[in-house]
């Protein structure tokens, strides 16, 4: 195999997990190269039209998997550089320390995590930093201790939205400021990037003001001469040498032909469900049930969360642009009239009309699609959903992705509802009192109340890490049981869920294994410069 083929470490996929690791490893000196499917997200004005956006789904990938009846399911995921954090909100919240023990929920058990908040703390703070993210501490009851500030003020909250945050404050609950990675500077507006737009959530960032893996990681780490992405690059298959005990060579399709690259380190980070077909369909006779599945967990427990989109529609107008400023976590774990954890209220991105008349929502009563989007509040909850080794990913005959999933844990979500639906029914608007509330609305009639199976962007779980290699398929540093040189960086690693975003817990965790891996390489670690950014390549370059 020639030099241009052989690397020191291999990293497939460059979203939340394998973009942060690809900018962590860079300063190095190794020789690294970074495999990923799609390409760069064209930079063009569709990229905030929510017709081309929510209606054409022109950004999602075509490719169809299977559910586990056989039906086709088109898959809401994007392959890019920067992978799904181009196009996510960019709530970026750490777990609560609890979601690292083992925690009863009314549907059954969370399992602990085989490393502990404490351990995760330095690397949120890395990651809270590197990706801009702007909040502010202490407003939470359930936010878990920090070793810092916040780099960035929280975002203030557009008039309509502080008026619910003062109205949810007035009954008693403790709304807070969603910790958000917008590189907005609300003090210095004339040179923000960011501006404020009402086209953020689900929709890529036409200004490159969002914090995401291809801005703030990726093309950085290519300003490294040790650094090589190939795009459009899909990695069909690992190989591992005669003893099963190293992945030998990466197979990828480039441009319709078949290539093979080696590294001494090869590190996974393709999307929960992706790297899990990708470890399954890289099955051998070393590993007949796919690599690194001796344990037979890989594709197994997948999670997603239970997510709705809830739309309050209230008399007061809602003229927000951008909606995704608040959360409340009150009902997070437990409330009066519930003793099991419920989960995470906050905001999607302002629903519009367009995008409504996709969903096809109940109509309320008195109200057309446009006035529900001028009236509209419009909620995102998030309920954890267990780990079930029989909600799985699995490939069929052809080759085809298939995932199984039954969802449980229904009655935290039900239950998460029903408070919100109290805290509205309660909140005293100033002009129109407790009537200003007229209700929820799922936004999907069609859909059903919940997210469908087809909405897998909180997915993870699938190739958990534990101590135990006969319940898990990586060790703590996220390093395959059965494998010397296999890692795998992105949501798969997730023992449990919890119940907020995921991206920030994927970003940290890739921090936490980039220094792992920086030790067994012998390179010295680091350290971050308070802003985020990285030394420069002369100081940095080592080994
Ligand atoms: C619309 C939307 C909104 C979201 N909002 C939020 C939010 O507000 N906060 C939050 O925390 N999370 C949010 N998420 C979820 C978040 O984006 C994901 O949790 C996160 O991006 C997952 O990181 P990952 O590294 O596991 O995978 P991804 O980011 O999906 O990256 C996987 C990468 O691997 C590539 N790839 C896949 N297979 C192969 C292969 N065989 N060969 C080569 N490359 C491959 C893909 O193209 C992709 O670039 C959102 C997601 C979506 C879709
Ligand atoms: S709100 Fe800011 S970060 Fe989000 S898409 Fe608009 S300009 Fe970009």
């Amino acid at each position: 195999m020639s030099r241009e083929s052989q690397f020191d470490v291999i990293i497939i996929g460059t979203g939340a997990g394998g973009g942060t690791l690809a900018y962590h490893l860079a300063p190095s000196g190794k020789r690294i190269l970074i495999l990923e499917r799609g390409g760069y997200v064209p930079r063009e004005k569709d990229n905030w039209n929510p017709k081309a956006v929510n209606v054409d789904a022109k950004y999602n990938t075509k490719e169809l998997w299977r559910d586990a009846d056989g039906k086709a399911l088109h898959p809401h995921t994007n392959y890019y550089v920067g992978g799904n954090t181009k196009f996510y909100g960019a709530a970026l919240f750490r777990l609560r320390q609890n979601d690292f023990g083992e925690i009863r929920h009314h549907g059954g058990i969370s399992p602990a995590w085989p490393i502990g908040y404490d351990e995760l703390e330095p690397y949120y703070t890395q990651a809270e930093s590197l990706y801009q993210v702007h909040g502010n501490r202490g407003e939470d009851p359930t936010e878990p201790p920090a070793g810092k500030a916040y780099p960035w003020p929280a975002v203030s909250h557009e008039q309509r939205i502080q008026h619910l945050a003062d109205e949810f404050r007035a009954a008693g609950l403790h709304p807070f400021h969603t910790p958000l990675g917008v590189m907005l500077d609300e003090k210095n507006p004339r040179l923000s990037p960011c501006i404020r737009c009402n086209t953020c959530d689900g929709f890529p960032c036409l200004v490159h003001a969002k914090s995401d893996a291809q801005v703030l990681c990726v093309d950085p780490a290519q300003q490294y001469p040790n650094v090589t992405l190939l795009t459009h690059a899909l990695v069909k298959r690992l190989e591992t040498d005669s003893s099963g005990r190293e992945v030998r060579e990466v197979v990828v399709q480039r441009n319709g032909v078949l290539e093979t690259y080696s590294g001494n380190i090869v590190v996974v980070s393709c999307g929960a469900i992706n790297s899990a077909a990708l470890l399954l369909r890289s099955a051998n006779d070393r590993h007949p049930n796919g690599l690194a599945n001796s344990s037979d967990v890989v594709g197994r427990h997948y999670m997603g969360h239970t997510n709705s989109v809830l739309m309050a529609i209230s008399k007061c107008r809602n003229p927000t642009i951008f909606q995704k400023t608040l959360s409340v976590n009150d009902f997070y774990f437990s409330s009066r009239d519930f003793e099991y954890p419920m989960g995470h209220i906050s905001f999607v991105g302002k629903l519009d009309a367009i995008t409504l008349r996709a969903g096809a929502p109940a109509i309320a009563p008195g109200f057309t699609l446009e006035l529900m989007a001028k009236h509209s509040l419009d909620f995102w909850l998030t309920s954890e959903d267990l780990p079930d080794p029989n909600n799985r990913v699995t490939i069929n005959r052809d080759g085809e992705v298939v995932l199984t999933y039954t969802p449980n844990n229904l009655e935290a979500h039900d239950q998460l509802k029903a408070h919100l639906e109290r805290a509205m029914k309660q909140s005293n608007c100033s002009i129109h009192g407790h009537e200003c509330h007229q209700g929820l609305f799922a936004r999907s009639l069609y859909l059903g109340q919940r997210i469908p199976l087809a909405g897998v962007a909180h997915q993870n779980g699938t190739i958990r890490f534990g101590r135990d290699p006969k319940t898990s398929a990586l060790d703590v540093n996220c390093k395959a049981h059965d494998l010397d040189n296999l890692y795998v960086v992105d949501g798969s690693f997730f023992p449990s869920s919890g119940a907020v975003n995921p991206g920030l817990t994927i970003m940290a965790n890739a921090l936490r294994v980039g220094d792992h891996l920086l030790r067994r390489l012998r390179v010295p670690i680091v350290e971050y410069a308070a802003n985020g950014s990285k030394p420069n390549v002369a100081q940095a370059v080592v080994g």
